[in-house]
């Protein structure tokens, strides 16, 4: 398999341009248009030859990634699908805030090992892990729409620390390479505990954000298959570990689901876990993707914040946003499934 001009490291295109007999300081050029410029696709690298650029595109993916469509809702949002360099799709998404701040929210896998009942990219599998060079290429392709972000959280497809080891190596390059600092970069997880026990050892300042969804076992058996749910507890303690290596506070991401994880007594327990945790709590009403879940009317939501916050817990409710046929992650990726399935 070609390996990806993105993520490539100096040394390795110093070695590269060795064997082809290309002078040393084409290298630096290449890694200058990786790196200060977000650049990864050789035609746009103007300074190069000709004949470079296209050396370049044969022996790497260079991009492997193409921007297949661009989704814009009326909030701002935009959503991108992107087509790998096997046919398969994943999604990535720019977020600008009120104060103009930038988010990406970057996919780790294409489709999900996890399959939460509630979720559109769980829906068929994993397809694939993406390798390092193509986390790299979403978050240069992002750019190239909309300018540096100022925060990235993976977010998006995928249980990322399933993928551990290129997540770790997209890390490094975001961190190294492309100066991000690590506090601005939030990974999520499902609860893997093994994958959260080998990002402790990572000790470097990236936040964690843990979707708990439910204060008991019992309850999140109703949302995780079995094969990959652990323990709250477990759970719980391997975050702890976390912080105790990085010094960061992390949040317990909730999706409100109707009749599910919505009572009272759930936002009490719940408020308890993140004081006694040191963590925050973040709720996300549930998007509606036509399952057989529902988002609990406003009411119901605004009180079960209520309930978090009077147990002295930092709780925020975020309201999912794009447009209401997008909006949760994956959903653009299963439409067009869905196309091709129906040969549109
Ligand atoms: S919610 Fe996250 S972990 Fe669960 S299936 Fe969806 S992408 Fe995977």
């Amino acid at each position: 398999m070609k390996k990806f001009l993105s993520g490539s490291s100096l040394y390795e295109l110093t070695s590269y341009a060795k064997s082809r007999q290309i002078p040393a300081f084409r290298a630096k050029q290449i890694y200058s248009w990786l790196y200060d410029h977000a650049v990864c696709e050789p035609e746009k690298m103007k300074n190069l030859p000709a004949a470079l650029r296209l050396m370049l595109q044969e022996d790497f993916y260079a991009p492997g990634s193409r921007i297949a469509e661009r989704v814009n809702a009326a909030d701002g949002v935009e959503k991108l699908m992107l087509q790998l360099y096997d046919g398969e799709c994943i999604e990535m998404v720019i977020l600008p805030a009120a104060d103009g701040r930038i988010t990406f929210c970057l996919s780790t896998q294409v489709g999900c090992p996890v399959k939460c009942r509630f979720c559109a990219s769980g829906k068929h599998g994993l397809v694939r892990n993406l390798k390092a060079g193509e986390m790299l290429e979403e978050f240069a392709l992002g750019i190239s729409c909309a300018g540096r972000p100022d925060n990235l959280v993976f977010m998006g497809i995928g249980e990322g620390l399933l993928n551990f080891e290129e997540l770790a190596k997209t890390l490094a390059v975001l961190s190294g390479e492309f100066n991000f600092a690590p506090r601005r970069i939030t990974v999520s997880t499902s609860g893997y505990v093994p994958g959260m026990k080998q990002f402790a050892t990572l000790k470097k300042e990236y936040n964690l954000a843990v979707s708990l969804h439910a204060v008991d076992d019992e309850t999140r058996a109703k949302l995780i298959p079995p094969h990959l749910r652990y323990p709250v507890k477990e759970i719980l303690s391997a975050a702890d570990e976390i912080r105790e290596a990085n010094g960061r506070q992390y949040t317990l991401e909730y999706t409100l689901i109707a009749g599910i994880n919505d009572s009272l007594e759930a936002a009490e327990k719940l408020g308890r876990i993140a004081v006694s945790h040191h963590a925050k709590v973040n709720l996300i009403p549930y998007n509606e993707t036509g399952n057989e879940f529902c988002r609990p009317d406003k009411n119901i939501i605004a009180e079960f914040e209520q309930k978090v916050a009077s147990t002295g817990a930092r709780v925020t409710c975020r309201v999912e946003r794009g447009s209401k046929k997008t909006a949760a992650c994956g959903q653009l990726r299963v439409m067009r499934m869905q196309k091709k399935e129906e040969g549109i």
